[in-house]
């Protein structure tokens, strides 16, 4: 029998050759990083860009995610200020994305922008990611490898769930450790979250020594959209199932075993939890339930970002 996942390969000198030529070509790659999966394109190229609006159905006015091997190579693409250096020098690589102006001069495609003139740039720390970005000439626009408004995927495996085979190169990097999408902060006027992560505003406002603005109009980030991360089954928070074939997750209680009984975290750690939360939904939607219902969150630290998950998926 031929193998179903003959598009997952392991990262060795070979798929790194393999995976440079295709992107090279204007193709597109799916590439684990420590946030979920993604799905990367030379951010320069129409043809790249272009492919991943199209595969992943994704409205052509939520722009995408570049992301850079380090600061050296961003300067012709965005106006760097004081914010960005500081929590760059703290917080990078890792999870966190940045809302800056866009350079004139910049090469990155304006669709993969949806013709802002802000630019989000991220550093991913994921090893097998930044082997790449360091072997490329280019920085990679690469958001979430799903198709829009779904469910992150946090293995290689949530990816060929997705595309099947309409991706070549699938790269297997093992499960995504934080597994909930990258903090970002918008730097292009006064410092504000546009969405949590792991990476909490209380650790932004400590690196910066300020306040964080509130200002909620001018919505620039498509995960601010209402509607997203979504199971494609009802999501209906702060209650228990009425039977049991609807799922139920929960957190940190220890409940009597059910087949239809989810813990995100046996320790009670929230962020366990949030590494857990897609995996689990993914499971379920998986295990063919029709209904999930999910028991209260505290809503501190990683549980901000859990929360406000949670709520999208729920619309
Ligand atoms: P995702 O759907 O996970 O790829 O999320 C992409 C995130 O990137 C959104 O939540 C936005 O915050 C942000 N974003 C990407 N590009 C831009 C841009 N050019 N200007 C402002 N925000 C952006
Ligand atoms: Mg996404």
């Amino acid at each position: 029998m031929k193998n179903i996942y003959s598009n997952i390969y392991s990262f060795d000198k070979k798929t790194l050759k393999k995976t440079i030529k295709s992107l090279n070509l204007g193709n597109i790659a799916s590439l684990p990083t420590e946030t979920v999966y993604g799905l990367a394109g030379n951010a320069y190229s129409n043809k790249a860009v272009s492919k991943i609006f199209k595969l992943k159905k994704r409205p052509k006015k939520n722009p995408i995610i570049i992301h850079y091997y380090d600061k050296k190579y961003i300067d012709d693409d965005v106006i760097l200020n004081k914010y960005f250096l500081k929590l760059y020098k703290k917080l990078c690589p890792g999870p966190i994305t940045f809302i800056l102006k866009r350079n004139k001069k910049s090469k990155i495609n304006s669709m993969a922008t949806a013709n802002l003139a802000t630019v989000a740039i991220r550093f991913p720390r994921h090893r097998v990611l930044r082997t790449i970005l360091k072997s490329l000439n280019y920085p990679l626009a690469m958001p979430s490898a799903n198709i829009s408004s779904g469910l992150s995927p946090v293995s290689s495996v949530d990816v060929y769930d997705e595309f099947k085979q309409k991706i070549n190169i699938i790269i297997n990097g093992g499960k995504s450790k934080i597994g909930i999408e990258s903090t970002v902060v918008d730097l292009s006027g006064k410092p504000k979250i546009l969405r949590p992560g792991i990476i909490s505003s209380d650790e932004i406002k400590k690196i910066l020594k300020m306040k964080l603005s509130k200002d909620k109009t001018n919505i620039k980030a498509p995960g601010m959209l209402k509607k997203h991360y979504s199971p494609g089954i009802p999501i209906v928070l702060g209650q228990k199932p009425k039977n049991s074939n609807q799922a139920y997750i929960f957190f940190g209680k220890k409940l009597k075993k059910r087949n239809n009984y989810f813990n995100l975290s046996k320790k009670g750690n929230l962020k366990e939890a949030a590494a857990n939360l897609y995996k689990i939904m993914r499971k379920i939607k998986n295990a063919g339930y029709k209904k999930i219902f999910v028991s209260k969150i505290p809503n501190l630290g990683p549980g901000i970002a859990i929360n406000d998950r949670l709520k999208r998926a729920s619309k």
